[in-house]
């Protein structure tokens, strides 16, 4: 899914239940979510139809939404900073962080790889957007109104 998706996820999760709870929720939670089907910018990287530079842009230009969209969602109208959420946001995307070096530099260290075999056994992507878009903005539409 989407570094978006898994931030909010991650972020409300963390700032919803007791840290010891929170963390490996959270990492249940992105391979969850990566099992259902779905559409993000690495789409057709293994099949080809993305380059890899095209996916490097899009996936920067993604995260750089990401942050605005969990501040909007979990740090405006607070006073404290909202450091559960923002760690939360990024437990959720650390298996792609970690797969991150395999995708788009085709390098892995050895003791990586087998969290990143892990992670591919619940990877499921589609080449349709609308199909793989809904779902995720479904989800960040109940986060918004359950934060
Ligand atoms: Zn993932």
């Amino acid at each position: 899914m989407l570094s978006i998706s898994h931030s909010l996820t991650g972020a409300y999760l963390a700032a919803t239940l007791h840290p010891a709870i929170a963390l490996p929720t959270i990492l249940a939670s992105h391979y969850l979510e990566d099992w259902m089907p779905h559409w993000d910018v690495g789409t057709g990287l293994s099949a080809g139809t993305r380059k890899r530079s095209t996916a490097i842009i899009l996936e920067l230009g993604e995260l750089a939404i990401t942050i605005g969209l969990v501040y909007l969602f979990f740090q405006t109208g607070k006073d404290n900073w909202q450091i559960w959420a923002w760690i939360g946001a990024v437990v959720g995307i650390l298996p792609d962080f970690l797969e991150a070096p395999r995708n788009f530099l085709k390098w892995e260290p050895g003791f990586i790889k087998p969290i990143n075999d892990f992670h591919a056994l619940f990877h499921h992507s589609t080449p349709n957007i609308l199909l793989g878009l809904t779902p995720q903005i479904v989800l960040w539409w109940i986060i918004w109104y359950m934060k």
